[in-house]
Formats: C-alpha cells, sequence, structure tokens
C-alpha cells in the first residue's frame, strides 16, 4: 500500500488542536509540554517545522482567554481562537478542526490525560498509511470508579444500539488532511465526532495508552454533560429507540390477542364475569396495542426523515486511478440526487 507520506515531498505539519473550558490552572503546563512535544516530533524528523498548536477557549469564564492570547502573542506556532460563548466541547472542537490547515490533526484535552507522547506513535500509523488514528484508553486506573463505570457501560449500550463507535475512546485521535476536511462537511449540528469520524469509513487503526490523572482544575464534564453526551450519541446515531416503540406494540398486540381471547372465554363460558368488565377490557387491550403500533409506525417514518434531513454525504473516495474528468481530490462535493440515485446508502 502506498504511504500517504509517499505522496508528500516535505515533512508533515501537525496541528493540535485543545478546547478549552475554564482550563486556568492547566495552560501554561500544557502549553509548555505541547510545545516540547513538537519539538521532540520535529527531532525525530516526524514532522516539519510549520507545525502548530491551536487553542479553542469555549466561552471561559475565568482567566483561560487572556492566558491563550499571551500565549499566541509570545510564541508563532499557538494560534488561540475564542468562541462567543460556552458551545461544549464538541463544537468547540470542531471549531478548532475547522481552523488548521496542516497535513495531520491531532485533537486533545487540555488536562492532558491523554498523554501527548503518544502523539508520536500515532503518527507512525499515519505514515503507515493510517488517515484516521483513534486513541484508546487501556486502562482508566486514573478515574473514578464511578466515571470508569459509567463510560464503559455506555460504550456497550452504543454497541447494542448498533452505533459503531471504537470502545474507550473519547476524543483524542489523529486525522490526515483529507479526513478533517471531510468532516467538515457534515452538515448536521448535533456533533457527535467519535461516531462521525468513524462513519467517515477512512482506513484507521487504534493506538493504546494509560489515562493520566488530571494535571490541575476539576473535570468539565461532570455527570449531567457526560448523560447529555451520551444521549446525543444515541439520538444522533440511532433510531433504534423509534423502532423499539414498534417492536413494544407488536409484543403488547400479541399479549392483548391473548387477553382479549380469555376476556371473551371468561365472558362467553362462565357466568362469573361482572356486567361490563368485557366490553370494557376488550376496547381498552385492543386500543391501547393499536395506539403503540401506530405510534412505532409514525416513528420509522420519523427516523427516516431524520436521516434524510442530515443531509451527510453518502459517500467518500478514497481514491481515484486514471484521469477523472472531475477534480477528484479532497473534499468530495455532495453528490446531488440524480448523480447518486444507483448508489445504495
Ligand atoms: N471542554 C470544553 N467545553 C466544555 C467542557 C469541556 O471545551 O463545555 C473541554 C475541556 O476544557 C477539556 C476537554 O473538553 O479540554 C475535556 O474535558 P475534561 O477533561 O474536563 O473531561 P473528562 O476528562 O473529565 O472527561
Ligand atoms: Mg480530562
Amino acid at each position: 500500500m502506498e504511504s500517504l507520506t509517499e505522496t508528500l515531498t516535505k515533512l508533515p505539519s501537525l496541528a493540535i488542536v485543545v478546547p478549552c473550558y475554564n482550563e486556568e490552572d492547566v495552560i501554561a503546563d500544557t502549553t509548555s509540554e505541547l510545545l516540547a512535544t513538537l519539538t521532540e516530533l520535529e527531532a525525530s524528523g516526524r514532522i516539519g517545522p510549520d507545525s502548530k498548536i491551536y487553542y479553542v477557549d469555549d466561552g471561559s469564564r475565568d482567566a483561560t482567554w487572556p492566558i491563550l492570547q499571551k500565549a499566541a502573542r509570545e510564541n508563532s506556532r499557538i494560534v488561540a481562537v475564542a468562541l462567543s460563548c460556552n458551545r461544549g466541547h464538541q463544537n468547540a472542537l470542531y471549531a478548532g478542526l475547522s481552523q488548521t490547515s496542516e497535513d495531520m490533526v491531532v485533537s486533545i484535552d487540555a488536562d492532558l490525560q491523554d498523554g501527548p507522547e503518544n502523539i508520536a506513535a500515532m503518527i507512525d500509523a499515519f505514515i503507515a498509511g493510517n488517515e484516521v488514528v483513534f486513541g484508546v484508553r487501556a486502562e482508566r486506573d486514573s478515574d473514578t470508579w464511578f466515571k470508569r463505570m459509567t463510560a464503559e457501560g455506555y460504550y456497550r449500550v452504543m454497541q447494542i444500539l448498533g452505533v459503531d463507535l471504537v470502545f474507550n475512546h473519547a476524543d483524542f485521535r489523529l486525522m490526515s488532511r483529507r479526513a478533517v476536511d471531510t468532516l467538515l462537511e457534515y452538515p448536521e449540528t448535533n456533533l457527535f465526532l467519535r461516531g462521525m469520524v468513524r462513519e467517515l469509513g477512512f482506513r484507521s487503526t487504534t493506538i493504546s495508552y494509560s489515562r493520566r490523572p488530571r494535571l490541575a482544575g476539576e473535570s468539565k464534564y461532570p455527570l449531567r454533560r457526560m448523560l447529555s453526551l451520551a444521549w446525543k450519541g444515541v439520538t444522533a446515531y440511532s433510531i433504534a429507540p423509534l423502532r423499539a416503540i414498534t417492536l413494544l406494540g407488536l409484543i403488547a398486540g400479541g399479549i392483548s390477542l391473548g387477553l382479549i381471547v380469555w376476556v371473551l372465554v371468561v365472558k362467553l363460558m362462565s357466568h362469573s364475569a361482572v356486567p361490563g368488565w368485557a366490553s370494557i377490557m376488550v376496547p381498552v387491550l385492543f386500543i391501547g396495542s393499536v395506539q403503540l403500533l401506530c405510534l412505532g409506525v409514525i416513528g420509522e417514518y420519523l427516523g427516516k426523515i431524520y436521516e434524510e434531513v442530515k443531509r451527510r454525504p453518502r459517500f467518500h473516495l478514497r481514491e481515484v486511478v486514471g484521469a477523472a474528468s472531475r477534480e477528484s481530490s479532497a473534499p468530495q462535493r455532495r453528490v446531488t440526487r440524480s448523480e447518486s440515485s444507483s448508489l445504495e446508502r
């Protein structure tokens, strides 16, 4: 397989994207560690000198922004961007990705719990031909028991719901320029990046590492936010909950059919039924299950509409060999319905 870097005449440049929300306690340490990482990577011949760190201030209420501004003014390798207000980690990360133009982009949390020493292995995997390299937490000793249980339970539930996720991968990953550009084409507003990146489908691999404790400060992902991200992951990626209604309707229909038969048998065969009992029970059971079934059918259509309104690109080309009449380099233009009528989703 031809490696990606064979087509690059110079060493690939690297962008490290760091979303920050109220991280005044960690920025100084993070900056010096990331700068040292860039220097090391450059010295080992993995990246070019035009590599950068992109900080995104996600509407912090502490001194994060002045600290980032100062860092960016003092060091030409640092770019600081600020969002107008707090939009959440996923949006901040997306905003950061959209600012980059480097050949490789690594996203990392400001507290460096996912150690930057792993970036070298990610770049090696990129050079070996992978466009996406997912960082996977091998063990989570530094997390609390509760955080570990909820996080791992979450990945399991997502798997059951049919959402394609990399187990124990948060948002520490390397993406090629093409993968980032392709991701930026996804028009949806409900971002669940770890699912979307998986959906891109480019050749990918994982590297595993052990997670460090937070440098300083406290987690910006309290239970409320974790639940909200988890729910977003389910609803942005799966129509399984809607489908569950149809299934429930079918089960309720079956059970109530049995009960209706029983009610009629009791009514007609024995004379122990209270007057009015059968004429109430039969319609209640029947209407209840019919309603559930109808909701399920409506849910099916809603699911289809939901998938349509996301207007996700139907495919991404990996390679074109030979003289294509159109420009074939990424990002891919979105294909219109008539062009792609023969393509299955
Ligand atoms: N973060 C953000 N916006 C938010 C919440 C968090 O940009 O609204 C950033 C935060 O600054 C950090 C990253 O998201 O860089 C992950 O947050 P944290 O380390 O607190 O999460 P945990 O590691 O506890 O899951
Ligand atoms: Mg953290």
